[in-house]
């Protein structure tokens, strides 16, 4: 499955420990990430990570773009609540977009290692039927 990993500058050291933690399971599946993290996950864990623009440069916008064509199946997207982002009209934009299309978006820790438990016990099997059927279920 395509999984996108993004931590705002303060979460990234939780989301590289998290994604040490849990290499084993990522490395079976597709990773995205934007810039900065994907270098930082890539440099700690060896995994193979396609890198978007920077999220302040536009990398959330990309990610958003693979939800839009039913290309995204998961994202742990690592949030700073306390500060101000520059780019805050895009994550925004990307936490619809996960409403919009019934993305699993993992936001912290807590949710992060629900989620990726449940991927490796195939509770995400139901993006493939989704997938194999372009996308086509009702929306609204
Ligand atoms: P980065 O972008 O991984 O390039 O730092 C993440 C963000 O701040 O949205």
């Amino acid at each position: 499955m395509n999984i996108a990993l993004i931590a705002h500058d303060k979460k990234k050291d939780a989301l590289v420990q998290f994604a040490t933690a849990y290499k084993t399971i990522f490395a079976k599946h597709q990773l995205f990430a934007t810039g900065t993290t994907g270098q930082r996950i890539m440099d700690a864990t060896g995994l193979d990570v396609h890198r978007f623009q920077s999220g302040p440069l536009g990398g959330d916008q990309q990610i958003g773009a693979m939800i839009a064509q039913n290309n995204m199946d998961a994202i742990f997207f690592f949030r700073d609540p306390l500060t101000a982002q520059p780019h805050e009209p895009d994550v925004t934009a990307l936490v619809r977009l996960c409403d919009v299309y019934s993305i699993p978006l993992a936001t912290n820790m807590g949710t992060a290692e629900l989620l990726i438990r449940g991927m490796d016990e195939g509770l995400l099997e139901w993006r493939n039927i989704v997938k194999e059927n372009n996308g086509e279920e009702d929306l609204k």
